[in-house]
């Protein structure tokens, strides 16, 4: 038997939650032993979304943790899917023991061939992601089987410089460093999150989909659907005409 997968997924109400998160669980339906943590940056857990999460036949949580009043109220770019994520993580410390883990944002698109990727992670591992940033791929470059730099349109002093559907994490990796958290810091997610799993070097990261040649993630984005009636009275996952 297969070690177990965590995934976990940030996720939010919105008239897009529900078609997102159905992609998501068709992909994931497809995988081995997979363990959905979803966590929703809401007080109250949505409904629609533990139903939909039901149906799936999937192995979840489903959880929530709000984005603190303060950064929700911030101008610009906020932090998002913070909160849910080191909830997810505060999950797989209190309940894991061993196998992987991956943040999966729930607008992304992913090839099921990424998670027997990700399985093979024994500290932290990185890969390519597709539609990334102005560069359009956001990947570790490999030369003769060597680490040699980040590819990304966004390096921005970042140690780091990759995408949040770049990397795995072995969970026994994580266990080990209790202190590992992510910032609440908008573009500095990835990077602050990886920095705090020091100490490791980016020669020590296991390079992965054929040595970073192979995109099995993308950053897909859904162009906003904003009906003028009020949330209720949009259609959210099943129809109100009655
Ligand atoms: N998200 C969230 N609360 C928010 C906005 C986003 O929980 O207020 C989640 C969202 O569902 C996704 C992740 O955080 O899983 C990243 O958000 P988004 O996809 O909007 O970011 P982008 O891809 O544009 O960087
Ligand atoms: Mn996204």
């Amino acid at each position: 038997t297969v070690e177990p997968l965590y995934i976990i997924t940030p996720t939010y109400r919105r008239p897009e939650q529900i078609p997102e998160l159905t992609r998501m669980s068709h992909t994931l339906m497809l995988v081995k032993n997979v363990h959905w943590l979803v966590i929703e940056d809401a007080t109250v857990a949505t409904k629609q979304v533990t139903r939909l999460l039901e149906r799936t036949g999937l192995k979840f949580d489903h959880l929530t943790a709000p984005m603190p009043e303060k950064y929700k109220q911030k101008k610009g770019a906020k932090p998002r899917g913070v909160s849910n994520r080191n909830r997810g993580l505060q999950w797989i410390r209190a309940n894991a023991t061993n196998g992987v883990f991956y943040f999966a944002d729930d607008d992304n698109t992913y090839d099921i061939a990424l998670f027997d990727e990700i399985r093979k992670t024994k500290t932290i591992s990185m890969f390519p992601v597709g539609l990334c940033t102005k560069f359009g791929l956001s990947s570790p470059v490999i030369k003769n089987g060597k680490f040699v730099g980040f590819y990304d349109g966004w390096i921005a002093g970042r140690k780091f410089p990759v995408d949040m559907a770049g990397f795995a994490v072995s969970v026994r990796f994580l266990l080990q460093r209790p202190n590992a958290t992510m910032p609440f810091k908008a573009g500095y997610e990835e990077d602050g999150f990886l920095k705090s799993l020091a100490p490791f070097e980016p020669k020590e990261i296991e390079f992965l989909a054929d040595n970073c040649t192979k995109v099995l993630a993308w950053h897909t984005q859904t162009k906003k659907n904003e009906p003028s009636a009020p949330l209720d009275m949009k259609l959210y996952g099943e129809t109100n005409l009655v």
